[in-house]
């Protein structure tokens, strides 16, 4: 299961959030909208995206995962005000002024239109990951499978499992 690595602590605080903004949003636009599906399966260096015909919201769990706070505070709400305007208004431009007054004046939150937080982490090309013997650098690619439980790597020299490594500080090595 994809959502299997996600902590459920992070999963409730999600859907809390969701819940929430969807509360704000009903009363501002005197509606009942039902909750959309939210599905943790975004790939690549999206955070998330919205998909009005299924109604459906899909979060990236690598970058969920580095970036909590700003999933919770802004991605959420930006993700759902992108339904709920294409519910209300109809089809209008995706970051136009229906959008902008759902995340300033219902949600409370800047409204931008992508999430600059995120992508740093993503578009880093390599991840310092360690054996015994040395250190390796895994692609984007194989490092998120490593995170979704997807893949292991071994080191071909000593046949250890690879570990990931927190990022070199600026300092360098110790
Ligand atoms: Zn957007
Ligand atoms: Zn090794």
């Amino acid at each position: 299961m994809k959502t299997a690595r996600l902590p459920i602590a992070v999963q409730q605080a999600v859907m809390r959030r969701l819940r929430e903004a969807l509360a704000q949003a009903n009363l501002a636009l005197n509606r009942s909208y039902p909750e959309p599906r939210l599905v943790y399966s975004q790939r690549g260096t999206s955070a998330g995206t919205a998909w009005p015909e299924s109604y459906e919201i899909r979060l990236n769990p690598v970058l969920l995962m580095e970036n909590v706070e700003a999933f919770i505070v802004e991605v959420v709400p930006h993700e759902l005000a992108h339904l709920l305007v294409w519910q209300h208004f109809g089809r209008k431009a995706p970051h136009g002024k229906e959008w902008k007054w759902m995340m300033e004046s219902v949600f409370g939150v800047p409204a931008r239109r992508t999430h600059r937080f995120a992508l740093q982490s993503v578009r880093r090309n390599t991840y310092p990951y360690r054996c015994r013997c040395q250190e390796h650098q895994l692609t984007v690619r194989r490092h998120n499978r490593v995170v979704r439980g997807e893949a292991t790597y071994r080191c071909v020299r000593c046949g250890e499992t690879l570990m990931a490594q927190p990022p070199a500080s600026p300092h360098g090595p110790e």
